[in-house]
């Protein structure tokens, strides 16, 4: 709708001009009314309450205290210049001082009158000051200055043009009362109505000037529920077009692998998830469009499994498979167990990674060309030119976060039309991270692990524990166990963790001498084929102790080892202590992670390690993990588009979050060309932010 009011340049703004609006636009990113007005307060304080001096403590919070103004003097010369004042309540004194445009400062000080002072106190020397505060005189304040006043975020360059937070204050009120002011609200009503939101003007005005916590929390929610709502209806149209509203192969039979499979080779029954999650891939893959999914679940959950009946739906509709992985050691290990599956049944998997070559790679492309290859399973090197199908029906990806959106397209581009997609997540992420994260794709989520398991025990131990852990391992290894004893590895200090692994290394090899403890060690300086032995005598037992680096944490599958050590704990994230657990309890024994750490943690250091003893939900660990991370670092990248709101946040507005989602899809199913006349405000508001965005132009 692109509104001519919202769209016009703060220099056409009373009091701004062409200087001012050139540094809002290049300090802040404020170019037009629109943009003014959804500068939001960073906070709000109190103005209701006013301390005396004798009250203050130094802290973060802005406070407001009154007094008397006087003594106002520059003191100092050049950088150290300053000016300073002294605000009087009787016998208690408090500093007032700025160390910027000490001279405009000083024209406005109302010295010797009765002044409401706001800022941040601080410790000084012996007393107590307040760094560029903000001076009002006690007067001027209408009485009804009580409750809630915003504040703004500025820069010293739009401080010193007068746009402080008070500044930011007037500005924006002038355009609230602005009689031109654009009072349009794209959101359709029925979806306002029954969250009891007000409407966007009233909203907008209560972000400014809230008239009690309740009306902001709607306003803030309303506003906040606009940023995720316009991005999920995007998502909803992404998942429209690259799913139902594209071509797909329609795998309409389950045919005889699939059934022989399941009848006869499988050898467990599905837990429950498994089967609703494999009912909802044959649902998309069987309803003529193409499936694009996601696959989320813990460590152990299955889900290798669920992509291989996938897979063999594909293989029974006539069509090829394939499975890329982030790894090449997974790669491999996911070939070995495909062949497991897929040998009985008479299908034949290969492996292709980039350490194929020659004529190996060359027949194996061949045979891929030609279709007598019916499971492909490799890393990158997938989707490479030359690699051609004869007809992909179905690509799988193990995600691991480590593939992008592109790499995905490339895949897509394999096959015409497009083979499904299926996703599938290493490690659980929260759901409300993966709706925006993965929003393109409909979801599939596996909360229930197989049956039988005993919980990993988990336990936190300091240095001054070692030998009793020593005795510990021996005891453990004496019933035929392994132990893997994991050592960080962060790159910014590679040189100091490649000694302490060095250093753990050989007081392991002392402490559990040859013959009767067999060592391992595999680190990432190692050549490939050296890691590969290693890690091969390890699998098969011959190694009872397998010291390493994180290159373990995907991939290996021992279920014999039993217990799992990790030295300095306190350095690896919570994702990855719950990937290097996820290691050990893959057999039949009850199994041990040990988190090593020294005695003295941060806070968030605890935090972790409390959370990860408490439990073995990956779920709840994802959620401690965005709780502690925010989603930006949580997910190593910015994605970009994702996760750049104003208002809303991902950590704290799950439920805004899936209500999005919901009201998006079913908008999108009702009304896909958004005709209906309650939807018209939206159509005009959604192309403008879908343009430039994809899609839409392709919808409309
Ligand atoms: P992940 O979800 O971590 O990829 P996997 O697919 O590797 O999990 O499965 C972990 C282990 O559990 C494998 O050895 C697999 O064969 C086994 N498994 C999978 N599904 C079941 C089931 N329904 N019952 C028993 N074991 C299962
Ligand atoms: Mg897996």
């Amino acid at each position: 709708m692109s509104s001519r009011w919202l769209d016009t340049p703060l220099a056409y703004l009373k009091g701004i001009g062409p200087l001012r609006a050139e540094a809002l636009a290049g300090d802040l990113g404020l170019r037009t009314f629109g943009d003014l007005l959804a500068h939001y307060p960073y906070r709000y304080i109190d103005r209701s309450v006013v301390l005396r001096i004798r009250e203050l403590q130094p802290g973060p919070a802005e406070v407001q205290v009154r007094g008397l103004l006087t003594g106002v003097q520059t003191v100092g010369s050049g950088p150290k210049r300053r000016l300073t004042a002294r605000l009087v309540d009787g016998p208690d004194e408090l500093e007032l001082v700025w160390f910027k445009g000490l001279r405009w400062v000083e024209k406005g000080l109302p010295v010797g009158e009765e002044v409401i002072v706001f800022g941040r106190v601080n410790a000084f020397k012996n007393g107590l000051n307040i760094a560029h505060p903000e001076v009002e005189r006690a007067s001027s304040r209408p009485a009804a200055a009580a409750g809630l006043t915003p504040m703004y975020s500025s820069t010293e360059r739009l401080g010193s043009m007068q746009l402080h937070s008070r500044g930011f204050a007037a500005k924006i009120d002038a355009l609230l009362e602005d009689p031109a002011r654009d009072r349009s609200d794209w959101m359709p009503e029925s979806l306002r109505e029954t969250q009891k939101w007000p409407r966007r003007e009233v909203a907008v005005h209560s972000m400014h000037h809230p008239e009690s916590p309740q009306a902001l929390a709607a306003a803030r929610n309303r506003l906040a529920f606009e940023e995720l709502f316009l991005d999920q209806l995007l998502f909803a149209y992404q998942r429209l077009q690259q799913g139902r509203g594209r071509a797909g192969h329609r795998f309409a039979s389950v045919g005889t692998h699939l059934t022989k499979f399941y009848e006869e080779i499988l050898p467990f029954p599905l837990t429950e998830a498994q089967k609703r999650v494999v009912r909802e891939i044959r649902r998309d893959m069987g309803s003529g469009g193409a499936m694009n999914r996601l696959v989320q679940g813990d460590v152990g959950s299955g889900k290798t499994l669920v992509a291989f009946m996938a897979m063999l739906l594909a293989v029974d509709n006539g069509f090829q498979a394939a499975l890329m992985a982030p790894t090449e050691i997974l790669a491999q290990q996911h070939a070995r167990s495909l062949e497991n599956w897929a040998e009985p049944l008479g299908l034949r998997v290969a492996l292709l990674t980039g350490s194929v070559k020659g004529s190996a790679r060359k027949q194996l492309l061949a045979d891929l060309a030609d279709g007598s290859l019916h499971l492909l399973v490799g890393t990158h090197a997938l989707i490479e030119d030359p690699v051609v199908f004869h007809n992909l029906g179905l690509a799988v990806v193990d995600e691991q976060h480590r593939f992008g959106v592109a790499q995905r397209a490339r895949l897509l581009a394999k096959n015409r039309p497009g083979p499904h997609m299926l996703v599938m997540t290493a490690t659980p992420i929260p759901r409300t991270l993966a709706m925006s994260l993965y929003g393109d794709l409909e979801q599939s989520v596996i909360d229930e692990l197989p049956p039988g398991r005993k919980p990993i025990q988990t336990l936190h131990r300091t240095d001054a524990n070692r030998l009793a852990l020593w005795s510990f391992l021996k005891k453990e290894i004496a019933l035929g166990r392994q132990v893997y004893m994991v050592y960080p590895l962060i790159e910014e200090s590679e040189k100091l963790d490649y000694k302490d692994l060095m250093d753990g290394y050989e007081s392991v090899c002392r402490d559990f001498p040859q013959p009767e403890y067999q060592v391992s060690i595999v680190h990432g300086r190692m050549r490939p084929e050296d890691k590969e032995w290693e890690m091969g005598r390890f699998a098969r037992g011959e190694t009872h102790i397998m010291v390493a680096t994180t290159v373990i944490e995907v991939g290996v599958n021992v279920p014999n080892a039993s217990v799992m050590v990790i030295e300095n704990a306190e350095r690896f994230g919570l994702s990855q202590l719950h990937q290097l657990r996820g290691r050990v309890g893959r057999g039949a024994e009850q199994s041990y992670c040990v988190l090593m750490t020294s005695s003295k943690l941060s806070d968030d250091a605890v935090t972790r390690i409390e959370t990860m003893v408490r439990t073995n939900d990956g779920f709840e660990i994802a959620d401690v993990d965005l709780q502690l991370r925010g989603p930006g670092d949580l997910m190593g990248t910015r994605q970009s588009g994702v996760m750049e709101y104003k208002l809303a946040n991902l950590v704290h507005d799950g439920p805004l979050v899936e209500w999005a989602r919901r009201a998006a899809a079913r908008i999108v199913d009702e009304d896909s060309q958004l005709e209906q006349p309650e939807h018209a405000a939206l159509r005009a508001r959604f192309s403008d932010y879908a343009r430039g965005r994809m899609v839409w132009g392709r919808i409309a």
